[in-house]
């Protein structure tokens, strides 16, 4: 199948050539032409899959074959992300893919100043991609108007649930016109959502793509198990010893993001870190310098690394696991995307091992261990927290690359597998 085929105009197929897309994606392929038609649309589908254009496009489509805004442009299509760094992707995109239409658009986000936005704003534009606090400053000053909305697309639908914006959402929902195309994006379909899609599709059409990385063709993942405290030195070493030119790093904590951040730095590895209470100057700067390689370790929370978009990330490594399982799904998804391997690596400490196990049935699948020597855990797991089926093996690292003492050594080994089988392998 090809972008032609899917009913595209002649200028957004010239758009999508110029990003170099030789076929649509699964998600592209069904929701496209859906859109097209107008339908309302339910699309289970996350970060990677190509969902930005799957919308994009044919949003762009719609709004240049009737160019309703003639004299002062109000904005005909309403983009809500849950978080700024998503918001400025799609922003993004919209700009991309629409770079030959006579089409504007305006991102709308906290965390900057809200005048430039108001003057963007004033001047006209057809597409506004926002944050739902945000817009609603924008409605309470009466710098927005969202009357002549047409289609309104709710991107990472469940994040934004998370998030608690529900309520925003429905305030945002009141001042739209009833009349209107519906497109809903999760990468989850809780009941939460199903609710939500209840009471705003019409007739929508269903989309589920296999989620990538519940698939994990692509991601290879494996848990290392270590002892809380020397989680960091692991990691340092992995990096050092591997040779990982770019890694990102999750940890659960805007705290812990911070101090990991600056104990990577101490020990010689260039690291920043991205999360809520950096201001969005500090995270863009951060994402830019991670991209380019200037530095080689971003420590990230969850909420800060939604919809990050960087191609080609080959390690990702959760240094905490996530609370919610199904963060764990959507930090894997930064790596092995667009047809690379990627590899995730999650440091397991002895009381995440419950997380473990909610992440392995969201999963349906168990993930392998691999003990690393000198870093065997000296805490033992919880009862009942190995799955029997789990493959554990036993790395051991060339001499020469050891930084463990003797003693050290010793502990780790009475105190190793508790009789669980255990492949052995050198490094
Ligand atoms: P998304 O799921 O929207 O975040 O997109 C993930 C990545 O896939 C982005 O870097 C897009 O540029 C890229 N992408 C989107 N559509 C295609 C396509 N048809 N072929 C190759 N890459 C694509």
């Amino acid at each position: 199948m090809t972008f032609q085929t899917l009913g595209l105009t002649t200028d957004l197929l010239r758009a999508v050539a110029d990003q170099g897309y030789s076929e649509p994606t699964p998600i592209q392929q069904q929701a496209i032409p859906a859109i097209l038609q107008g339908q309302d649309l339910l699309a289970s589908a996350q970060t990677g899959t190509g969902k930005t254009a799957g919308f994009t496009l044919p949003l762009l489509q719609r709004l240049s074959a009737d160019p309703t805004n003639k004299g002062h442009r109000t904005p005909r299509a309403l983009i809500l992300t849950p978080t700024r760094e998503l918001a400025l992707q799609v922003g993004d995109s919209v700009k991309i893919y629409g770079k030959h239409l006579p089409l504007r658009s305006a991102v709308v986000y906290g965390g900057v100043g809200i005048v430039p936005q108001i003057q963007a704003l004033r001047r006209g534009v057809d597409i506004v991609v926002a944050t739902p606090g945000r817009l609603l400053d924008h409605l309470g000053q009466k710098t927005l108007s969202l009357a002549q909305v047409e289609i309104l697309v709710l991107d990472e639908c469940d994040r934004m649930l998370d998030m608690g914006f529900i309520h925003d959402i429905r305030k945002i929902l009141a001042v739209l016109p009833a009349s209107r195309q519906t497109l809903m994006f999760s990468a989850t379909f809780s009941k939460a959502i199903q609710q939500l899609a209840n009471t705003l599709l019409k007739s929508p059409t269903l989309i589920e793509v296999a989620p990538r990385n519940t698939a994990a063709e692509q991601v290879t993942q494996i848990i290392h198990p270590v002892d809380r405290d020397r989680k960091r030195e692991l990691l340092a070493y992995m990096i050092s010893f591997h040779n990982w030119r770019q890694v990102l790093v999750f940890t659960r904590t805007k705290h812990g993001a911070n101090r990991l951040a600056e104990q990577l730095t101490q020990d010689g590895l260039k690291t920043t870190a991205i999360h809520g209470n950096k201001t969005q100057a500090a995270r863009t700067r951060a994402l830019n310098d991670f991209k380019q390689g200037k530095v080689r370790v971003l420590v990230a929370t969850d909420v800060a690394s939604r919809g990050l978009d960087i191609d080609q990330l080959p390690y990702v490594v959760n240094f905490d696991l996530p609370d919610v399982p199904e963060d764990y799904v959507h930090r894997i998804g930064r790596t092995g995307r667009a047809g690379n391997e990627g590899r995730a690596v999650s440091l397991v400490c002895h009381d995440e091992y419950s997380r473990l196990r909610s992440i392995e049935q969201l999963l349906k699948r168990t993930i392998d261990e691999d003990v690393i020597s000198g870093y065997e855990p000296t805490a033992p797991a919880q009862p009942g927290a190995d799955s029997s089926n789990r493959k554990r093996s036993h790395q051991h690292r060339s001499d020469r690359a050891k930084p463990q003492t003797e003693s050290n050594r010793s502990r780790s080994k009475n105190n190793s597998t508790g009789g669980r089988s255990k492949r052995l392998r050198t490094a």
